[in-house]
């Protein structure tokens, strides 16, 4: 069934072929089952600063850094940018009602995933739009052993941010692959668009409300379920042969 997608990705992008020794991982509705707390605080937080923003908004913007999220609320409702006081005025508000949901659960299978990948030798590398300072510790605790410091692109790293290609570009350089070597796995469709500008095999786990259609329209290369479908099917990704 992958077949077809990975010889397409291949051919459209000009590579030699396709053999992934990395996997470049989302962090937020990816390894955390964590997207429905931050579009809660989301939602809240536009509220107290009297901006329009749904839940289903959250899920449409992320990805994105918060900062950019907040300017285009502001250029909606008032044509203009955020000052940068505004911008850490809400995001603040965001992040204290984030913290209020409590710590984010791992999301279901993403330990054994990333289990199964350390033991075939596969690198795995964090690509987050987020600016949590705690954030390696979290991984460290969910996923002893799994990450490391020099293998992670944050909110912190990154000038553009996604749907930038930027990111995923800055994790593949961190692997020191070629980028037929890497596969991304992205949940938001600004996720995936800036995976697939990196011109990288992306996988859409579509874990929220969104139709899947968004993701394909964002150019992920195939769709899965969650991480349980991409634990029991990770074989059948690599064991195509092109
Ligand atoms: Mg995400």
């Amino acid at each position: 069934m992958f077949s077809h997608a990975i010889e397409r990705f291949k051919q459209r992008n000009h590579y030699p072929g396709f053999a992934p020794r990395a996997v470049l991982f989302d962090m937020d509705g990816v390894l955390f089952d964590s997207m429905r707390g931050h579009a809660t605080a989301w939602v809240k937080a536009m509220r107290e600063m009297d901006l329009p923003f749904t839940e289903l908004d959250a899920y449409m913007n992320e990805g994105q850094t918060g900062h950019a999220t907040i300017n285009n609320v502001f250029l909606k409702k008032y044509g203009r940018d955020a000052t940068e006081e505004e911008k850490q005025r809400v995001y603040q508000l965001k992040s204290d009602y984030f913290d209020d949901c409590g710590t984010p659960a791992p999301m279901p299978y993403a330990f054994e995933l990333l289990q199964k990948l350390k033991a075939r030798g596969l690198q795995r590398v964090v690509v987050t739009g987020s600016g949590q300072p705690s954030l390696l510790n979290r991984l460290e605790h969910s996923f002893p052993g799994m990450f490391t410091k020099d293998k992670m692109v944050t909110a912190f790293d990154v000038q553009y941010g996604k749907p930038h290609p930027e990111p995923y570009l800055m994790g593949l350089k961190k692997t020191g692959l070629q980028p037929w070597e890497v596969v991304a796995v992205d949940n938001a469709p600004l996720g995936v668009e800036s995976a697939s500008a990196a011109r990288l095999f992306t996988i859409g786990l579509n874990t929220g409300p969104l139709p899947p259609q968004v993701l394909v329209d964002a150019g992920a290369n195939i769709i899965l379920g969650g991480m349980k479908e991409l634990y029991d099917r990770w074989d059948e990704i690599v064991e195509v042969k092109v």
